[in-house]
């Protein structure tokens, strides 16, 4: 079978240029949309994630102010931070990147974003609002994956959907989002006791595990859509997904691709949420 690659790149580039002219509106009516980006940490992948952001943002006419707290900074003083910054008026989005300083959780500190500037959706408020399928930012990783499904045409109503991983920032939120769009969702995790007949009985599957090769060709049906979402640094530095391309293809009817196929959709959403944020403040 040919295995079609789920490519994120046009629809990445639909997005942005619908950002990048509302960026333009907001900055024409006054001020450029404003992201506040705080990093606690010295992490080398995360310091690539956070440049290629501030690329993104550029590029479309958002200012992204980074706010560098340490990779020794205490719960207390991210709280203090995210604090401050939901109550700048100055700041239309907060980005809180990871990981964060030993100890610390996303946990700990979510609660201080105000959700309306939350546009990664990681504050519980944000979280719960998904939950009840009310109103809200929703994380830019979960909705990147359904928003790649759509613009592939792959029907989601009705179908069996596996998603391996089970975090409060991809795993889970992307299970809501899948059942807001009445799907039949199947969570498989770390305890899972077997993982491939829960993704084989599955019509799409989503890895999302962050463990390079975990979902290889024994784990897929024949024709099935498998979307890989993880980013893992591998042993030459090169970034690869969860998903063992080599065995998949052939196997699946579609795969998205690692680099190219939810990342540059992510971004895009990111983005278009700090738009979103910005408008709204300003009516
Ligand atoms: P996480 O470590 O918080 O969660 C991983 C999840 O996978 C856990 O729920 C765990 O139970 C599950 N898991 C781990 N090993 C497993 C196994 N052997 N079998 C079944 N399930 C297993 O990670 P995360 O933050 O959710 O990220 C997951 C992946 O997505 C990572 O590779 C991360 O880099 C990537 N990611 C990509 C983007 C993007 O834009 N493409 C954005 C965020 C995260």
């Amino acid at each position: 079978m040919d295995t079609a690659s789920l490519t994120g790149k046009d629809l990445a580039a639909a997005i942005n240029s619908d950002t990048a002219k509302r960026a333009a509106a907001l900055a024409d009516a006054g001020a450029a949309p404003t992201l506040a980006l705080v990093v606690a940490n010295d992490d080398s992948a995360s310091t690539w994630y956070v440049n290629s952001l501030r690329r993104a943002a550029k590029k479309l006419g958002i200012e992204c102010d980074r706010i560098d707290l340490g990779a020794y900074a205490s719960a207390a003083r991210i709280r203090s931070e995210l604090t401050a910054r939901s109550a700048d008026p100055a700041v239309d989005a907060i980005m809180l990147q990871t990981p964060l300083p030993a100890g610390v959780t996303l946990d700990d500190v979510s609660s201080a974003i105000d959700a309306r500037k939350d546009v990664d959706g990681v504050s519980p408020l944000s979280l719960g609002l998904l939950a009840a399928g009310l109103d809200g930012f929703v994380p830019a990783t979960s909705e990147a994956v359904v928003e790649l499904l759509v613009h592939h045409e792959i029907p989601l109503e009705g179908r069996t959907v596996t998603v391996v991983g089970r975090s409060n920032i991809v795993g889970k939120p992307l299970a809501q989002l899948l059942l807001a769009k009445n799907a039949t969702v199947t969570v498989a995790h770390s305890r899972t006791a077997d993982l491939a007949a829960a993704t084989s009985a599955a019509e799409i599957v989503v890895a999302a595990a962050g463990r390079i090769g975990l979902v290889t060709g024994e784990h897929v049906n024949e024709g099935a859509i498998v979307i890989d979402v993880g980013t893992n640094e591998s042993a030459d530095g090169s970034i690869v997904g969860d998903v063992d391309a080599a065995t998949v293809t052939g196997k699946a009817a579609g795969l998205s691709p690692v680099p190219g196929g939810v990342g540059p959709v992510t971004t895009a959403l990111l983005m278009r949420h700090v738009v979103v944020a910005a408008e709204n403040a300003r009516g």
